[in-house]
């Protein structure tokens, strides 16, 4: 009996001894700024990495985009949510770029993986995250004809990337 009243008081105690620590870390937040952001009034500035939908850059010095419709982004998305056409001159030959390029946003899981297979740094996954609509077709876009200028912060990443690319593979390891 004796045994049993003393784990009762012990069990008290331990209870008293964790509401004392969860009101502490309570009381610790009183005194910090908050970290709420009123969206979508204020937002918070995105990681240069964060993957919001994908687009094919204009390379300024080049004037158009880096796709040379090599088909590697093609072959790894695991969600063949992306379909190039190869360009073709006046006499039919294949030339090194893309006519179209098709990007399925309703299937794109935002893996990366064309991102990271894409030998000449031509996609990137954009800051883009406010995607919902009520317009199906408009889940099918032509990155090629899009033309997108991609600036701040992530553009400057971006463009060190292929002006510099033994600083990106220092910057990867
Ligand atoms: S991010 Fe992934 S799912 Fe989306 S297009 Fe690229 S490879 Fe496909
Ligand atoms: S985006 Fe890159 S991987 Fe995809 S077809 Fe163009 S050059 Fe090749």
């Amino acid at each position: 009996m004796a045994k049993t009243r003393g784990s009762g008081i012990a069990v008290v105690f331990r209870g008293i001894a964790s509401l004392a620590k969860g009101l502490a870390i309570t009381f610790s937040y009183i005194f910090r700024r908050p970290i709420t952001v009123q969206y979508p009034e204020e937002r918070v500035v995105l990681p240069v990495r964060s993957r919001g939908r994908l687009v094919l850059p204009l390379d300024p010095e080049k004037g158009t985009d880096r796709c040379t419709a090599c088909m590697r982004c093609v072959q790894i998305c695991p969600n063949h949510s992306i379909d190039v056409e190869k360009a073709v001159d006046a006499e039919g030959k294949p030339r090194p770029r893309a006519a179209t390029y098709r990007y399925n946003l309703a299937s794109c899981m935002f893996c990366n993986l064309c991102v990271e297979a894409c030998p000449f740094f031509a996609l990137v996954m954009s800051d883009e995250y406010e995607l919902a609509t009520t317009d199906r077709s408009s889940l099918v876009r032509d990155l090629v004809a899009e033309r997108y200028e991609l600036g701040g912060e992530k553009g400057d990443w971006w463009r060190r990337k292929f002006r510099a690319p033994a600083a990106d593979e220092a910057e990867r390891k």
